[in-house]
């Protein structure tokens, strides 16, 4: 059997903050059904975790060497995700009011690296591969280029890089990288970006093998506009760069079984879909019009996802008619838009502004018709495909995994699970939103695109038997 170490910075239930956090719970669970991979989770112990789900406490004092000295951690055991979570006990790093941002992340991840290391040692014999992801892992990735030579624990052991967002690169200062200890040869080389040090970088450059979260995606960062500088390295390493879509978990995402929900529905028998949205529209003190359509978005308030379109459009999706139900944290630019928008109109629009846990995004993607993604990129997307098993109809921007994941409704031929355009303005977006408002007016259409999209198959047992093959295939690097 392969054994598989995945280090992530977040992961559902202990901590999340978007897609990574649903992904890394989600992968070492089906890997683990899948019966070929040992698959185990090391992420931080952070002070957002909930105590419950931690079963013992491994070690107490686990020793990391650190800054020339030495560091003392403990580790937890968690069995609360279907797989084992070894979790890092380290309160002067993870003690903290949020996850991250703070001035000294890369020291916090790149400590939570080399402490998950010690913890591999400590707990056995050397995993096969050590699979990271996104920037706080790219210390990992160096470490194990760099030890391999002269540790032979780690000699045998592969690297697989996931990148799930290429714009969060992990800078920094590079006389840091004196004290961390990757101040020599080709390790501080591929740190260096700009005059800056990344750990992305690093972990693209020094991975042996690297992956993303769509095919799509992993052909849009290798072009100078999506590739954020980095496009070059992805160029040069794209033999051994895969795309590998995102699965949806769903025992969790299960309209039919939702604990969260007012009334449970599937395919077969959608009548509680309209309790949901009329416990919706109670929750966000929206008028009971059941019939009116209603739009929702959930997602982190970055330019990333589209707000400037929705801005800019704010006035036309008013003139529509229809409800919209807004759910996000972040920039204070769009949440100061989204709180005049519902000053506005508290009528038709309803916010929520913060991060508001699972229940409510639960409940809002039951209770929507239609939900609106118009990013400017998107590497997959989990949101799209919740949507589409809950009977809500996606309306996208064609990028990244949203391109991958959505075929654009044909009236004709009743094909498509979705609406979707292609050019970033709030012209194109009215246009695909204006065509799903039509389609709703029809309820046998609509009942059409809500059927393709609830019989889509996005599991993860698919995207599981990839990232075994994967494994394997790094393996035989
Ligand atoms: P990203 O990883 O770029 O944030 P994804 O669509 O891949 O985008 O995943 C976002 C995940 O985070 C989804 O599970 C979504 O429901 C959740 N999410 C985002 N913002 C919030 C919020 N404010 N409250 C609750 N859940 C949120």
């Amino acid at each position: 059997m392969l054994r598989v170490a995945i280090f992530t910075s977040e992961a559902m239930p202990f901590a999340k903050t978007g897609g990574l956090g649903d992904v890394a719970s989600a992968l070492p669970k089906a890997l683990k059904q899948g019966g070929e991979v040992d698959a185990a989770l090391f992420l931080p112990l952070y002070e957002q975790t909930d105590r419950a789900l931690l079963r013992e406490r491994l070690f107490d004092n686990l020793e990391v060497e650190w800054a020339g000295g030495r560091q003392h951690v403990g580790v937890w055991l968690s069995e609360a995700i279907g797989a084992p979570a070894f979790l890092i006990d380290a309160p002067r790093y993870f003690q903290r009011n949020s996850i991250y941002g703070f001035r000294d992340d890369h020291e916090r991840f790149a400590f939570f690296c080399r402490a998950a290391l010690a913890a591999l040692k400590r707990l056995g014999p050397p995993p096969d591969v050590v699979h990271v992801n996104d920037w706080p892992g790219g210390f990992a990735a160096a470490e194990i280029h760099a030890r391999r030579v002269f540790d032979p624990y780690f000699a045998a052991t592969r690297t697989l890089f996931s990148i799930h967002n290429l714009a969060y690169q992990g800078g920094f200062d590079p006389r840091d990288l004196e004290w961390l200890g990757f101040a020599w040869g080709e390790v501080h080389n591929a740190f260096l970006m700009d005059g800056a040090a990344s750990s992305l970088k690093a972990g693209l450059m020094l991975s042996d093998a690297l992956s993303t979260v769509s095919r799509r995606y992993a052909y849009e960062m290798q072009t100078p506009g999506q590739g954020y500088g980095l496009d070059w390295v992805l160029r040069m390493r794209s033999e051994r760069l895969i795309g590998v879509t995102n699965g949806v978990d769903y025992d969790v995402w299960n309209p039919a079984t939702d604990p969260h929900l007012a009334a449970n529905f599937s395919a077969d028998d959608l009548s509680g879909k309209r309790a949901c949205k009329l416990a919706l529209l109670r929750r966000f003190h929206l008028p009971e019009e059941p019939d009116r359509p209603l739009i929702a978005i959930i997602s982190r308030l970055v330019a990333q996802k589209g707000y400037d379109l929705i801005r800019d459009a704010a006035g036309a999706i008013l003139e529509t008619g229809a409800f919209f139900v807004a759910l996000g944290a972040g920039a204070q630019v769009y949440e100061d838009f989204l709180q005049r928008w519902r000053d506005i109109a508290p009528h038709r629009i309803g916010i929520y502004k913060g991060y508001a846990g699972e229940p409510l995004a639960h409940q809002i993607e039951a209770g929507a018709d239609m939900f609106l993604m118009p990013s400017l990129y998107e590497p997959c997307g989990l949101n799209q495909m919740y949507s589409m098993r809950y009977g809500t109809v996606p309306i996208v921007r064609a990028t990244g995994g949203l391109d991958d994941t959505v075929e654009n409704f044909d009236r004709t031929r009743g094909s498509g699970n979705g609406f979707k355009f292609g050019e970033y303005s709030a012209r194109g977006m009215l246009g695909s939103i204006y065509e799903a408002l039509l389609c709703y007016a029809e309820p046998e259409v609509w009942r059409r695109v809500q059927l393709n999209g609830m019989r889509e198959d996005n599991s993860w047992q698919a995207a599981a038997r990839k990232y075994v093959e994967l494994y394997r295939a790094v393996l035989r690097l």
